[in-house]
C-alpha cells in the first residue's frame, strides 16, 4: 500500500506535516508495509490536507481535510483493517473540480513526488529535451513552439517563439536564458505550485529553451518568499546533474546546459524583465529603458531570453505532443490552457487549469463552486494590481487575452480575486493602488508621486471626506501616470481605480455625496 500526503505550501499551512508525522510514526510503531511519500498541490487548496491511499491493486482513495486524528483513523481502519473511512473521502461534487480542467502546465502537480527525479522520469520526463537534441534543430524547436501558439504566461502574452527567435538571431555570446519566478501579484500562486510540485518540468522547459536560442546557462530568479520552492528546485537541479541531464554533452550530444538559482529580495518591480536583469547583475532592481530589448542586450548586455515558470512548464508537453495538439485547445488567438488562482469570496479556492476561452462564469461557478455563503457575485479582479475588475454583468466573458483586455482588465499571470456583494469597490481599488505605490521603484515622478496623490484621494473618499471633483481628479491623474511612467508597473497602476470607476462609479459617488 502507499500513502501520499499533499505537501505543497497550501497543504503544509493546513497541517499536512502533522498528518505526515502521524502516518510515519504509526507505520514505524506497527511495522506496517506501507510506502509513505509526498506530492505537491493538486489545486484543491480548500480541501487540504489531502491524502491519497493506494491499495495493493493501485486503486486510489482520496481523503480530505486530514487532521492528525483522521490520519490515525486511516491507519487503523483503512491500512490495517482494509475498510475505507468513508466520512473523510472526497465527494463526487469535489471530484468535478478536477474533471472540468485540462492540465498541461500542472500535469504532474499532485501526482508525483516533486523531490524524486525517478517519478518525473516515469512520466516521460526529460524525453522532450532528448527528442530536441537528438532529432530536432533549434529552428525546428522554435517552429514547433510557433505552431503551438504559446504566449508568455507571465502577463504580457507575447508569442514565445518570437522572443526565442529574436534571442537566437541576436549577435553576441554567451546567451542567457532566465526564468522569471518572481511571482508577486496578491492572490497569485500559479508558479509556486509548479515550482513546489513539479520542478523538473521547469528545468526541462528551460533546457529546451536554452537549446533553441543557443544558451548554455539558465538562471531561475525566484522570490525569496518561496522557501519550499527554492529547496525543491535545488534538489531537482542536483538530481538532474547527477543523472547527466544538466552539464556537458547532454545525451551524448554537443549541448551543454546548466541552471543556477538567484533568490530575489521581495521587490514586486523585479518581475519586470529589465529590473530583474538589473537585480541579477547586483544592481538595485529598477527598470531600464527599452529598447534595447533583453533579446538584444540583456544580462551583462548579452542576448537574454526571459519567460515565466508556467510558460516553460508547457514546453516539454508541446515538444512531446506536437505544437498542433496545444493549438487545438483554446481560441483563435489564445491557444492552449491557462492556470488561474481562484481566491477571495469563492467556495472552492485553489488552482485551476482550463482551456483558453472558457467563460468566467464556468470557472467561478462550475469549477469554483460559486460564492461563499451563497452571496451574490459582484466582480472579479483579474491581472492583480496591474489589472482591473470585471463586473458580474460581464460574467459570460470568455477568458482569453483579447476578450479580457476589452473589459479593461488584463489576463495577467492568472490571479482571480472574487468579490461578493459586500465588497466595497473603492476600498478594493485603494488596496491595489496602495500595493503599487509601495512597490514603485521611485524612478519616475508620475509613478512615484502620482500614485501617492491618487491614494490620498482614495483615502479621503473611503473616510467619508471626499470632495466634489475627486472622481475627475482621479481620472486625470490616472491618464498622466499611464503616460509618464517608464515601466508596466506605473503604466498599469491606475487600472484598478479606472475599472472600478468605469463599472462602479455610483459607489464612489455614494461615498462622496451620501455620507450619512
Ligand atoms: Fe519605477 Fe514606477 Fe517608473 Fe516603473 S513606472 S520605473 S516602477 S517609478
Amino acid at each position: 500500500m502507499k500513502i501520499v500526503v499533499g505537501q505543497g505550501s497550501c497543504g503544509i499551512a493546513a497541517g499536512a506535516n502533522k498528518a505526515y508525522d502521524i502516518f510515519e510514526s504509526s507505520i514505524k510503531e506497527k511495522g506496517l508495509q506501507v510506502d509513505l511519500t509526498i506530492t505537491g498541490c493538486i489545486g484543491m487548496c480548500y480541501l487540504e490536507p489531502i491524502v491519497d491511499v493506494y491499495d495493493d491493486n493501485n486503486k486510489k482513495t482520496t481523503y480530505v481535510r486530514v487532521t492528525p486524528k483522521i490520519a490515525s483513523e486511516i491507519i487503523e481502519k483503512h491500512i490495517i483493517k482494509k475498510n475505507i473511512v468513508k466520512d473523510y473521502t472526497i465527494s463526487e461534487e469535489d471530484l468535478k473540480v478536477l474533471s472540468q480542467q485540462k492540465r498541461i502546465a500542472l500535469r504532474n502537480c499532485g501526482h508525483i513526488n516533486p523531490e524524486s527525479i525517478d517519478e518525473y522520469l516515469k512520466k516521460e520526463g526529460y524525453k522532450a529535451i532528448e527528442k530536441c537534441v537528438k532529432e530536432m534543430s533549434p529552428e525546428k524547436v522554435i517552429e514547433e513552439i510557433k505552431i503551438s501558439g504559446l504566449r508568455g504566461r507571465g502577463g504580457a502574452g507575447f508569442p514565445t517563439w518570437f522572443k526565442w527567435n529574436a534571442a537566437k538571431n541576436s549577435k553576441g555570446s554567451p546567451k542567457y536564458l532566465v526564468c522569471n519566478a518572481d511571482e508577486g501579484d496578491p492572490g497569485a500562486f500559479m508558479d509556486r505550485s509548479v515550482l513546489e510540485g513539479d520542478p523538473h518540468s521547469l528545468i526541462e522547459g528551460m533546457m529546451i529553451g536554452g537549446y533553441a536560442i543557443g544558451a548554455n546557462e539558465g538562471i531561475i530568479y525566484v522570490r525569496a518568499e518561496y522557501p519550499l520552492a527554492i529547496v525543491r528546485l535545488k534538489k531537482a537541479i542536483e538530481q538532474a546533474r547527477e543523472k547527466g541531464f544538466l552539464g556537458k554533452n547532454i545525451f551524448g550530444c554537443s549541448f551543454d546546459f546548466d541552471i543556477r538559482i538567484k533568490a530575489g529580495a521581495g521587490a514586486f518591480v523585479c518581475g519586470e524583465e529589465t529590473a530583474l536583469i538589473a537585480s541579477l547583475e547586483g544592481e538595485r532592481g529598477m527598470p531600464r529603458l527599452k529598447p534595447p530589448f533583453p533579446a538584444q542586450s540583456g544580462y551583462w548586455k548579452k542576448p537574454t531570453n526571459i519567460n515565466n515558470v508556467e510558460t516553460f512548464a508547457n514546453v516539454p508537453w508541446i515538444i512531446a505532443n506536437g505544437g498542433q495538439a496545444f493549438a487545438n485547445m483554446g481560441t483563435e488567438k489564445s491557444k492552449g490552457t491557462k492556470v488561474f488562482a481562484l481566491t477571495g469570496k469563492i467556495k472552492k479556492g485553489g488552482l485551476v487549469e482550463v482551456p483558453m476561452g472558457m467563460t468566467l462564469k464556468e470557472i467561478i461557478f462550475n469549477i469554483g463552486g460559486g460564492i461563499k455563503e451563497d452571496k451574490n457575485f459582484k466582480a472579479v479582479q483579474m491581472g492583480g494590481p496591474s489589472g482591473g475588475c470585471i463586473p458580474a454583468s460581464l460574467v459570460d466573458t470568455p477568458v482569453d487575452y483579447e476578450s479580457i483586455n476589452k473589459t479593461g482588465a488584463i489576463m495577467g499571470s492568472g490571479g482571480m480575486v472574487v468579490m461578493d456583494e459586500t465588497t466595497c469597490m473603492v476600498d478594493m481599488a485603494r488596496f491595489f493602488l496602495n500595493f503599487t505605490r509601495e512597490e514603485s521603484c521611485g524612478k519616475c515622478i508620475h509613478c512615484r508621486i502620482g500614485t501617492k496623490r491618487m491614494l490620498e484621494i482614495l483615502n479621503r473618499i473611503c473616510e467619508g471626506k471626499g470632495k466634489d471633483g475627486d472622481i475627475e481628479l482621479l481620472e486625470e491623474l490616472a491618464v498622466k501616470i499611464k503616460e509618464g511612467s517608464l515601466c508596466g508597473l506605473g503604466q498599469t497602476a491606475p487600472n484598478p481605480v479606472l475599472s472600478t470607476i468605469r463599472y462602479f462609479r455610483e459607489e464612489y459617488e455614494k461615498h462622496i455625496y451620501d455620507k450619512k
